[in-house]
């Protein structure tokens, strides 16, 4: 099984608790999240719409909501992206581990996750320490 995320999800997959912007939304999400956690599944990297926004209420036209908004969210992925081999086809799991060992704080993430609107709900935001 192989799945497509965009940088930036791969943090808001360690934190999801059940929230999202609609059902379907969130059905998705858990799907995705479940998927993803699976020694056979592997995942490609990507700054684009994802198996996560395609079930995305915000998904317009192929962007995020719209063009400010997208940019920043491209930003955000590339945040991320910046710290991975995005050539490589990863194996989710060691995917994942790798994406706890960069970031571990929240310094590190601070210019993924601040301003985001769930981050005060986001268990991986939530867990990291102040410290560097
Ligand atoms: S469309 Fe935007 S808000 Fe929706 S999942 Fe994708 S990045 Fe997130």
């Amino acid at each position: 099984m192989k799945l497509i995320l965009r940088g930036h999800h791969l943090l808001c997959l360690k934190g999801f608790q059940g929230y999202g912007y609609d059902e379907n939304f969130v059905e998705n999400m858990i799907d995705v999240n479940n998927k993803r956690k699976l020694p056979e599944t592997k995942v490609s990297l990507t700054n684009c719409p994802d198996d996560i926004c395609k079930s995305c209420p915000n998904l317009k036209n192929n962007i995020c909501e719209d063009i400010v908004q997208n940019d920043r969210i491209v930003k955000m992925d590339n945040a991320v992206l910046e710290k991975l081999d995005t050539e490589t086809e990863f194996k989710s799991v060691e995917l994942f581990e790798k994406i706890d060992s960069i970031f571990n704080t929240k310094e590190s993430v601070s210019e993924i996750c601040f301003n985001c609107i769930w981050h005060e709900k986001c268990l991986f935001y939530q867990n990291l320490s102040n410290n560097r």
